[in-house]
Parts: structure tokens; sequence; C-alpha cells
């Protein structure tokens, strides 16, 4: 407990000590009584011991003393504490003096000398009664106030807490821009406005970043989402403040700009946009250009809903990307169709897969020296139960996009191995037959690629050194130790590879040594002109010589004359694929060859019409070998 002293003040001794003798019972009740001669010793031993916190409840004082009279000292002392209760002893009961205490120092009580001791003794008992009680009821006002303040604070959290809420629900937690939500909020205002006054023109600007997916997979979402942030601000400067830029989610965002005079605005915009993206980027130490697609709606009375706005403006952006990315695109009507189609070309897609209306043809590829079939290259076909035949160049692309090329490229995978085991067991003389499988960029960052085609291999039966996976030079640029070790894991199943399309890719050769790769395909542009153009002749001669040294095997792809057959094997080109040989063909007509084998041979002096004459030709003749003529049984 707290130590509590009672303060006696006289200038004369003696009225002092019998004070401290008649008040000696409140020894016992916890309280101490301390003596001062004059005002200015009690003055300092007040302030002695408010400064060590004790608490003062009574002091007793004369009236009468040199220097500083009673009331005196008790007025200072009630500017230091009014709490403390005051008493004062008055000799000649003097009025004036109490009157001034009672006015300036709130005197509790006075008492006339000589005092009566019970009579004191029951005045201080009662002061120090009064005291605790004014204590107590402090104390409790000193709680309340302090709940209360506690009560104000939580209130003021709880609203902070809810305007926190509030903007979360309308705001990106990443970007901190205004969300799908609050863009639609405004966007449904901004349409009200315009259906009341006709005059009012607005636009709505959809913008998708290109390959921001590259960004993801190959630095990180660590940095994928820096540069989103980075993104956010700059657009932020590209707007005059009235104009709304908002995240819908992942890289796509919009952008609202109010009362505009014309549609060259919304360029303008688009522009700055543009320009702003392929300014670089520095994240992490890493540098980034972007670039983006941007669709532009101009908003008129037409349309009563935000959504249908944000709908086409989404629709104009795709158009963007279709004409090539890196660009903006108005919306335009007639358009709409075509892009509808696509997008439900992406739908289609995720059924047919269900519905299985894919099927696998197979394409001949054949070693030009001998003219005999030794593989054959699987290439998917879809067929859309109204649109027909669709091609592949048409659906990879969107598969790949959507990702379902995962599941469909899986598909081809197990179909095409399935449906060489058949060929195998039933034609056991077509035993070393390869097939050879397109494998997407995509597929090959699945993770779980290398125990997929284990499972596939031992599922169907199949060798490994049968499979062979075709893979672009651009599928292998990027993380390259990921992919080396993807590649040494697959390969360690007998697994070959072979390099596609190559020359047409990024062409960086310093990957052909690392990679276990063991065939390059040279791409149809190259043979295609080999004949008629002195370059492409080089380049062919070039790449071969260049695979050889690497004591790789080449493909020449699309091979449609026998001239360039002809050369091909000249040039020491190992294998040959094209319509010369053999266009794709479904799995029946393919097996008409298989049963009744037949050989490309080489000659001049015979009548390429003639299938007969093919098979008593297989040898070279002298100045004859570059000939080559088709005996194919299945046209
Ligand atoms: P690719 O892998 O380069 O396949 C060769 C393409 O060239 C095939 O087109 C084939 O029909 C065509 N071709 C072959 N010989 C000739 C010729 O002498 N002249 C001409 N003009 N063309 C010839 P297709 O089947 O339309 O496939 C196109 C592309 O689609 C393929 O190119 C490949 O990149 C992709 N693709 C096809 N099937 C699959 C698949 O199952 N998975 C993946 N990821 N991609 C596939
Ligand atoms: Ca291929
Ligand atoms: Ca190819």
């Amino acid at each position: 407990m707290r130590k509590r002293v009672i303060l006696c003040i006289d200038d004369e001794r003696m009225v002092l000590f019998s004070l401290r003798d008649q008040l000696s019972w409140i020894l016992k009740e916890g309280y101490s009584i301390e003596l001062a001669e004059s005002g200015e010793e009690a003055l300092d031993l007040f302030a002695e011991l408010t400064a060590e916190s004790i608490d003062i409840p009574l002091v007793i004082c004369d009236q009468i003393m040199p220097r500083m009279s009673g009331s005196e000292l008790l007025t200072q002392i009630h500017r230091q504490s009014p709490k403390t209760l005051k008493i004062m002893l008055t000799g000649m009961a003097s009025f004036e003096d109490v009157v001034q205490a009672v006015n300036h120092a709130s005197l509790y009580r006075y008492i006339t000398k000589p005092w009566d001791k019970t009579d004191l003794s029951l005045t201080v008992r009662e002061a120090l009664r009064r005291y605790e009680q004014e204590t107590q009821v402090a104390n409790q006002n000193c709680i309340l106030q302090q709940m209360n303040a506690d009560l104000e604070r939580e209130i003021a959290e709880r609203h902070l807490v809810e305007a926190k809420l509030a903007h979360d629900a309308l705001h990106d937690a990443l970007t901190g821009l205004p969300n799908r939500v609050l863009f639609l909020n405004r966007l449904e205002q901004t349409v009200q406005t315009a259906q009341e006054s006709s005059d009012y023109q607005f636009a709505v600007l959809f913008i998708d970043l290109d390959r921001f997916k590259i960004v993801n997979d190959s630095l990180g979402h660590t940095v994928g989402d820096e540069f989103l942030k980075a993104i956010a601000q700059r657009l932020r400067h590209c707007l005059r403040p009235a104009d709304l830029v908002a995240r819908m989610g992942g890289d796509e965002f919009t952008i609202l700009l109010e009362n505009i005079d014309s549609a060259s605005e919304a360029t303008q915009v688009s522009d700055r946009i543009l320009t702003m993206l392929s300014n670089p980027f520095n994240l992490e130490g890493h540098i980034l250009v972007s670039s983006a697609s941007i669709g532009i709606i101009i908003g008129s009375d037409q349309y009563q809903r935000g959504a249908d706005l944000l709908r086409d403006a989404d629709l104009a952006m795709y158009q963007a990307k279709a004409c090539g990315k890196a660009r903006a695109a108005f919306f335009n009507p007639d358009l709409h169709a075509q892009t509808l189609a696509l997008l439900t070309l992406e739908s289609d897609l995720r059924q047919a897969l269900i519905q299985q209306e894919f099927v696998l043809h197979y394409q001949p590829i054949v070693a030009l020296t001998t003219g005999q079939l030794v593989g054959l290259e699987a290439l998917v076909r879809w067929q859309h139960p109204q649109r027909g035949f669709i091609a592949p160049n048409e659906f990879i692309p969107v598969a790949e996009e959507t990702g379902v090329i995962i599941a469909l490229g899986e598909w081809v995978l197990r179909e095409a191995c399935r449906q060489l085991r058949l060929w195998y067991q039933a034609f056991p003389e077509w035993g070393n037959l390869s097939v050879s499988v397109n494998l997407s960029g995509k597929q090959l960052r699945e993770p779980d690629l290398t125990a997929q085609l284990a499972q596939i291999l031992k599922e169907t039966g199949l060798e490994g050194q049968l499979l062979k996976l075709e893979l672009t030079e651009s599928v292998l640029i990027g993380d390259a130790e990921a992919i080396l070790q993807t590649l040494a894991g697959i390969h360690a199943q007998k697994i070959q590879f072979s390099i596609d399309d190559f020359g047409t890719g990024y062409s960086s050769l310093s990957y052909l040594p690392r990679f276990p790769i063991s065939a390059l395909k040279i791409d149809r542009s190259f043979v295609s002109q080999m004949l008629t153009d002195a370059d492409n002749f080089e380049i062919v001669k070039a790449i071969i010589t260049l695979a050889h040294s690497l004591g790789l095997q080449v493909v020449a792809e699309g091979i449609e004359t026998p001239e360039q057959a002809a050369q091909l094997r000249a040039f020491g080109c190992e294998f040959g694929q094209g319509y010369f040989f053999g266009r794709p063909m479904d799995s029946a007509a393919t097996e008409q060859i298989l049963i009744t084998p037949i050989g490309w041979q080489m000659s001049v002096d015979i009548d390429p019409s003639c299938p007969k004459n093919a098979q008593e030709n297989t040898n070279e003749r002298k100045g004859t070998e570059y000939r080559l003529f088709m005996c194919s049984p299945v046209d």
C-alpha cells in the first residue's frame, strides 16, 4: 500500500509535539506524521514527499506563523494538491483569515486553539475517511474513464478494420488497384450517365500482357508479382486522375476513360501504354521489356450493361492478339463472330478430349539410301462434329495457350504407342519401325512427364528406343538445367529426341551437344527452296555437315519432288519425309503399307508411274542415283 503522511505545521514546537501525541493513534492505521516548524519548511517537505509519490491526505497547520501565514501556505499546497484536505488551527479566531483560507485553499475545517482532544481526533478521523472515499471515487472515475477510452479505441479500431475490409473487397491485394467489382460498379454508373445525355462519350480499354507467362515460368512468381506491381504503377501514370485503372486478375487490366471528346483520346492512351511497357523494367537485376494487346471499345448509348462493354473490350483485345500482339484494336462487330468462334474452339477442345474426337494420322519416314520405310510420325487430327476436320495448326496453338495440350499430348503419346505395339504384334517384320511424336514445350515442363512416359511404355509394351520425341528449338530455351534433367530422365528409358523444324528457331547451336539429341529435322521451308535458291541449297548442306560433325542423324522434312530427295541423299542426309513419300494417313491406310511393303526406289530410267518396275530397281545405277520416284499403294 502507498505510504500516507499527515503533515503538521506550527512555529511552536510544543504545539507540534502535542499534536503528534494526540494523533498517535493514526500510526496504527498505516499513516505517519511529519512535522514542520515553518511554512517554508512545510513546502520543502511537501515537495519532497510528493516527489517520492507519497500520498498526503491531510495537512494541519497553524494560522499565525512568521513570514508565511497558515492561509498562504495552504493556498500554495492547494495549488499543488487540491485533493489534500486542510485543517487550520487558529488562535484568535479571525473570521477574515478563515474566509480567505476557505476561498483560496478550500479549507476543510478550522479548529480553535486550545482545542478539545476528542474533537481533534474526531475531526481528523472524519477527514481521513472522507479523503479515502474521495480517492476511491476518483480512482473509480479514473477506471471508468480508462474503460471509456478503451471502448472508444476499440470502436475506432473496428471502424478501421471495417474500412479495410470494404477497401479490400474492392481492391486487388497485389497491386492495390481497384478490382473487377469496383470497376464494374463505376462502369455501370458511366453507362447510366451516357444513357441520360446522348453526347457523353467514354471508352473502355482491356489490356492483356503478352507472354507474361514466360516471365512467371522462367523467373518465378516473386519476380512475376513485382512485374505486375511495377506495371500497375506505370499504368496509373499514363492516366488522368479521373480515369480508372483496375486489375481484372492475372495479367489483365482495364481502364475506364470517362467524358472523352473523341475516340482518338483512347488511342492516345493506348499508345502511351504501349510505349511505357516497352521501356525496360529492372526487377531484381532482371531487365524486362513487355508488351500488351489492348482492346478498345467506345461507349455508346447502345450498351445498357457494363458487363457487355467489358466483354466486347475483351473480344477486341483478342483481335489485337490475333493481329500479332503488341498493339491495340478497336472492337469491330464483324470480327465479333470470328473471335467468338475462337473462344468456342477453346471450350470445344476440352470437350473433344472427353468425346474422343481426336485421331492420329501417320506419315512415313524413309531411309534415303535404301528407300525403306523406317518410321512413322504421328500427327494429330480433330474431327469436329459441326466444323468437320480441323488442322493441327489451327488448334494446337489454342491448346497450348489454354493448357489443354497437356492432356491432349498425353493422349497422343499413349495412342501412338498403343497403335505401334499393335502393328508390331500383327506384323513382326516391322518390329524396328520407330514412331515419332511431337512434344509441346508445355508438356516438357510438366514435372511428371518422365513418369508418364515410363507408365505409357509399360502399359503399351513399346520399347523405349522405338519412340522418338520431336522438340522444337524454342522449347529448349530457358532453364537449361531443368530441361537437361528432364531430357536425361527420359533418355534413360532409351527414348530418343529429335529437333523439329530445325533452322527456324533461335538457331543457337550451343545447346546441341549438351542435350541427348539423336537427330535434326531440317525444316520444310529450306527443303522446298533448296533447288531453286542458292542460299537454301547451302543452308541445307551446312545443316547436314553440322549434324554429322556432332554425331547426329538428319531427317529432311517436306520432300515433295524426286529431285529434292536425290539432292538430299547426295548430301548424305539419312532420312526423308514428305508428300513425295506419302502424306499423313489414317491408321487403316498406314496398315496397308505395312501389309504390302513397298519401297521407294532410286532410278532414272524407269517410268515413275510404273510401280512394278520399282521393285526391280532397288540398286542404284551409275548416273541415275539422284532420281527417285514413289511407288505408293495408297493413292
Ligand atoms: P510438324 O511436326 O513439322 O509436322 C509436319 C507437318 O508438315 C504436318 O502438318 C505434315 O502434314 C506436313 N507435311 C509433311 N510433309 C509435307 C510436304 O511434303 N509438304 C507440305 N506442304 N507439308 C508437309 P500437320 O499434320 O498439319 O501438322 C502441323 C503441325 O502441327 C506439326 O508440324 C506439329 O508442329 C503440330 N502437331 C501435329 N500433331 C501434333 C501433336 O500430336 N502434338 C503437338 N504438340 N503438335 C502436333
Ligand atoms: Ca514434327
Ligand atoms: Ca517439323
